[in-house]
């Protein structure tokens, strides 16, 4: 019996009416589920998202939002054998799975810890440095981000139910937008599963997440400015929804992650008797069987030098004859099936065309061994290598994305015209190069980089810890230029900021301060009237301040200092010399004596709620120091970041202040 799955719109899980859709399962053709969302009212979700979803998300600040991402991936981790089983039927190997829902929760757990450790405890997150655009510096600007006020819509391909979502989901919900998810129709009951994970750990607010099972009806109809898609698919599809006439009206903010000819690039060092020969051989390989194929980081153009065409398809032959296609469920197996008949059937349908330009040297795009299954009910299919001498005088390599287990080995001869072949994919996702020579390296990234949205390159030295050509990282940026669809997710806060608007705000440091939560130099202080050592976290005010006494430099501090540590740098010990110095003009105090006579004037040394320094940041000596100049320093509360409940990191801005009150060095 197929299972019915549900739509949940306005925080309620709905039936769909009408004619269900029906899914099968990849390993067999059995009814697996089936959904419909008709009967939703698309305009209301939408109303329910940017009204009910958004202002609960945006009254929490990044950390709790962070919070909420922790605990997401750990009620997914909990129950994920309850995916693992629905997963099953996606013909997809447990290791495929692992990818698809561990992956997934680590995209959760990944945000959650970027957001804490690189996020303020607010708001807002600040962009850039101030810009003093007035003389006297009463008239400021600073670049924000808020969150957008609108419903970010996730459209989502089929071959990873759990990871697609979440790696959208978990920015989104750090910035603070709500989300209505469309899953892929034909593997849609593990996102439908994994969504109803989330909504049972209780921990999102009420319209933060919504869910569609099938079409979008006229969801796009009722698109405004302040909403944005995000979609994962083909690039005819997105075509179509960029076009959509709300979408132009409106200038609906559009991510497209799409299809992309990923290429892998055999150095014109690596020998076959080189390390990195054998590295390129097995990533090629693993990324033609690693979810059957259907990975859109994928490899498909494997690239080598012209004089080493036969012997890397030799070796990649070898390789791919050791691939068991079959039913994962039974031992040794280590390709599954296709995620349908309908994909298998597309795949087909390419190599057919990619094999009018190329020659099949390995595989059948119909005949295949099947462990433990049958190629007439399951979509099976065999890893497929295809070989083109002349890639200049043919298209389809460079053009068709057979999304299978299917690549394509061509020469190249020589660097610039490897370049120029990977660049003929018009942009992708992820291209790798296997090379030892770091001049070759740099040449490709000069010549290649615009092209291509991740770049690894791999050698002896990286191959062990190298995350591999077609994991996308949490923290990298995932998306290509061109025919990739010209999107950017992931990258760790960078993905968050998408889901944002970036503001220029001008007007006095003071207002720009309490609208940042960040001091800025100019905006009022609060003079100290207890010491700010005595206060608590919680206690200490933003711009609260210090003004320590003065004292004076002396030669004997200066000479005690140089022995001491054994700095007996010229400026400060040789007073010819230093008078030579175009910068000193005499001796000068050491920059860090100044800054351990500064901690010697700010510190108040009994046991307290300080509990230590963990470095300084944008350290700068601003002026020289000579023996009898006197200082003092300005302590000023700049951030304040929590740890934990039971700890926080107070951000100090130190300002050292001559005699005459000019700036002499300054420092977080
Ligand atoms: P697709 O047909 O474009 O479908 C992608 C998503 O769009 C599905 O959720 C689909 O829903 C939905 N969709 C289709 N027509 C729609 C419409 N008119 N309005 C709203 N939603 C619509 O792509 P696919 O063939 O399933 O996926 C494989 C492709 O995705 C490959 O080309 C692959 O390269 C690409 N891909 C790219 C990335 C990346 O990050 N760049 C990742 C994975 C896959 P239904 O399933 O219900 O039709």
């Amino acid at each position: 019996m197929a299972k019915r799955l549900m739509n949940y719109a306005l925080d309620t899980w709905v039936e769909g009416s009408g004619q269900q859709q029906q899914t099968v399962s990849a390993l067999n053709g059995e009814a697996v589920s089936e959904h419909s969302s008709e009967g939703l009212d698309f305009a209301a979700m939408l109303y329910h998202a940017r009204a009910v979803g958004g202002p609960a998300l945006r009254s929490l600040t990044f950390h709790q939002r962070a919070n909420i991402l922790k605990g997401l991936g750990q009620a997914i981790t909990a129950r994920k054998e309850e995916l693992f089983a629905l997963a099953k039927a996606t013909g997809a190997t447990r290791n495929d799975n692992w990818i698809d829902i561990e992956g997934g929760a680590g995209t959760l757990f990944s945000f959650a810890s970027k957001g804490k450790r690189d996020l303020p405890n607010g708001h807002v997150i600040v962009d850039g440095e101030p810009e003093i655009v007035s003389k006297g510096g009463t008239f400021i600007g600073q670049h924000v981000y808020t969150p957008i006020q609108g419903c970010a819509i996730h459209i989502n391909a089929y071959n990873f139910p759990v990871w697609g979502m979440l790696e959208k989901l978990a920015p989104t919900l750090l910035a603070g937008v709500p989300a209505i998810v469309k899953p892929a129709s034909s593997t849609g009951y593990v996102a439908e599963a994994a969504v109803r994970i989330m909504l049972e750990s209780g921990l999102l607010p009420q319209g933060a997440l919504q869910l569609i099972m099938g079409s979008v009806g006229d969801l796009f109809d009722h698109l405004t400015g302040q909403d944005i898609v995000s979609f994962t698919g083909s690039a005819t599809t997105a075509a179509k929804l960029k076009a959509h006439p709300v979408v132009i009206r409106e200038s609906v903010r559009f991510v497209a992650e799409q299809d992309s000819l990923n290429a892998s690039i055999l150095g014109p060092d690596a020998q076959a008797d080189t390390p990195e020969f054998d590295l390129f051989i097995k990533e090629v390989a693993r990324e033609m069987t690693v979810k059957a194929g259907q990975k859109c980081t994928a490899i498909r153009r494997a690239m080598v030098p012209a004089e080493m065409m036969d012997v890397a398809e030799a070796a990649l032959k070898s390789r791919l004859a050791q691939t068991v296609v079959g039913n994962p469920d039974q031992d040794g197996v280590t390709m599954g099936a296709l995620a349908s008949l309908e994909a298998r059937d597309a795949v087909r349908r390419n190599v057919g065309l990619l094999a009018q330009e190329s020659q099949i040297v390995f595989g059948d795009p119909i005949a295949v061994d099947v462990a433990g299954g049958s190629a007439d009910d399951g979509a099976f299919m065999s890893p497929i290598l295809l070989r083109n001498n002349d890639p200049w005088n043919a298209s389809s390599l460079h053009d068709v994305e057979a999304f299978g287990p299917v690549a394509t080995l061509l020469p190249y001869a020589d660097v610039a015209d490897a370049i120029a072949l990977a660049n003929r994919g018009m942009g992708s996702l992820a291209l790798s190069l296997f090379t030892y020579d770091a001049a070759v390296a740099r040449d490709f990234v000069m010549g290649a980089a615009a092209f291509h949205g991740r770049m690894v390159i791999v050698d002896r030295d990286c191959a062990k810890e190298s995350t591999g050509h077609g994991s996308p990282l949490p923290v990298l940026v995932h998306g290509g230029p061109g025919r990739a669809g010209g999107g950017e997710e992931l990258g760790g806060i960078r993905a968050v900021k998408h889901y944002m608007q970036r503001t220029a705000i001008q007007g006095h440091p003071s207002t720009i301060s309490a609208i940042t939560g960040t001091y800025i130099q100019g905006a009022k202080q609060i003079e100290a009237d207890v010491h700010p050592f005595r206060k608590r976290f919680g206690e200490l005010q933003i711009g609260y301040t210090l003004k320590t006494d003065a004292r004076t430099i002396t030669l004997e501090d200066i000479e005690h200092f140089a022995h001491f540590t054994g700095d007996t740098f010229y400026a400060h010990m040789d007073e010819e010399a230093a008078a030579r110095s175009p910068i000193f003009g005499g001796r000068v105090a050491h920059g860090y004596l100044i800054l351990s006579f500064a901690a010697g004037l700010f510190v108040d040394p009994d046991e307290g709620p300080v509990l230590a320094n963990y470095g300084l940041e944008g350290l700068r000596f601003v002026k020289p120091l000579k023996p009898g100049d006197s200082m003092r320093v300005e302590l000023t509360v700049k951030e304040k970041k929590q740890r934990d409940a039971a700890q926080g990191e107070v951000k100090w801005q130190a300002r050292v202040l001559d005699g005459h009150g000019e700036l002499a060095a300054v420092y977080d």
